[in-house]
């Protein structure tokens, strides 16, 4: 067992030490940390529904009908209406035949793969995917190969080695991926797939809500639902609630129900939060303007980083601005914290080593003056070093 005392030592003499940072009040795209009020750029509330009243409302309505738990999993007793509820809007949502909806985004990717594959199988996944991913291909016995961040003639490279020596086969990726904001090419993903006999699961967990006509995400946006056989996603993020949902097939549906640990040996969501989650998927389809609005102010972001010399990742509400060490990240992160915006910056082992940067997470309370001002402020704070 690694010493706890040399672990620590070691992270905090690197500057990787972490620590929790509480939130005192969180309103209108606003924290207050330690008594100081900042700008927030480190939530995944991309469109502002975290705190909205509309949601408030029908989740604490559910909270007077309901009980504060579900009082069971869902095959154990914690099987509410509102569940099923959720599913059908979800599956709807998604153009899927059916959903299944998990406690968390890292409890369906976790169990996703020991359901699914066995030790004859092969997972291809891209090597920037999610920390859950990567725990729930570890705990399958499938044979596991990672190609470079969204590089298709790395995948195909092994995909012609290793495809033919195994039985089933997994893609996984991600539609926006979470520390570089930037897409993963699903059409020739999806070419892929196709022409080596596998399946594709989709990770939508930043794009659902963000993407698409009617908000579902980045495979509604190009047109490929019917052409990825899972698609998960995440209740927490643009949805500003709790939970995540996996949208394929009924045949699907009920083998996991049947065969998913992280699915049954755990309480299901509180009625409470699903009612909160159902509310959610009516705004996003009610009010398409909060994403545009969103996608267009973090366009404007960019270009103006851009056009002050920053190297920036990404093409989505998620703008990296990677500063190489870490040093120039904690450094600058902390000048803007100085400054009123709460920016967190990402290292390693989260980014690979020399790409330490700070991750502006944009919301739809960010006005374009705001941005504007926190552009100048990090060209200013930045050449002071
Ligand atoms: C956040 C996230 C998850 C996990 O979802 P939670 O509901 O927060 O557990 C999974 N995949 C990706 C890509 C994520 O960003």
């Amino acid at each position: 067992m690694e010493s706890i005392d040399r672990f620590i030592a070691v992270r905090t003499q690197k500057g990787l030490y972490r620590s929790l940072n509480p939130i005192t009040s969180r309103k209108n795209g606003k924290i207050i940390i330690d008594s100081r009020e900042y700008t927030d750029f480190s939530s995944n509330d991309y469109l502002g529904l975290a705190g909205h009243s509309y949601i408030l409302e029908k989740t604490q309505t559910a909270l007077k009908d309901f009980t504060a738990g579900s009082s069971g999993s869902r095959l154990m007793g914690g099987d509410w209406e509102i569940h099923h509820e959720l599913e059908e809007k979800t599956a709807e949502f998604k153009n899927k035949e059916s959903a299944l909806i998990f406690n968390s985004g890292y409890q369906l990717n976790v169990g996703f793969f020991k359901t699914l594959l066995s030790k004859q199988d092969a997972v291809f996944s891209d090597k920037l995917c999610h920390a859950s991913i990567l725990d729930g291909i570890k705990l399958s016995d499938a044979a596991h190969f990672r190609f470079k961040h969204n590089d298709m003639e790395h995948l195909e490279a092994l995909l012609k080695k290793h495809r033919g020596s195994h039985k089933d086969c997994c893609l996984v990726t991600e539609s926006i991926f979470s520390m570089d904001g930037d897409r993963a090419p699903l059409k020739d993903s999806v070419e892929l797939k196709n022409k080596y006999n596998c399946r594709l699961l989709l990770d939508e967990a930043h794009a659902t809500g963000v993407f698409g006509t009617n908000g579902s995400g980045m495979a509604e946006e190009l047109g490929l639902t019917g052409e990825i056989d899972y698609l998960m996603g995440t209740f927490s993020k643009a949805l500003g609630g709790f939970g995540a949902y996996l949208a394929a097939s009924s045949r699907l549906k009920d083998f996991f129900i049947n065969k998913c640990t992280s699915f049954i040996y755990s309480t299901s969501l509180p009625p409470h939060v699903i009612a909160g989650n159902l509310a959610a998927m009516d705004l996003v389809k009610n009010e398409p303007a909060r994403r545009m609005q969103l996608l267009e102010r973090a366009e404007m972001f960019r270009n103006s980083l851009t056009n002050k010399g920053f190297m920036i990742r990404g093409d989505s509400q998620i703008v990296p601005v990677v500063l190489g060490d870490v040093e120039n990240a904690g450094t600058l992160s902390e000048k803007l914290k100085q400054k009123g915006y709460w920016v967190m910056p990402v290292r390693p082992p989260t980014v690979p080593e020399g790409e330490a940067r700070l991750r502006f997470s944009l919301n739809y309370h960010h006005t374009e003056e705001t941005l504007k001002n926190l552009a100048e402020e990090i060209a200013r704070a930045s050449q002071t070093e």
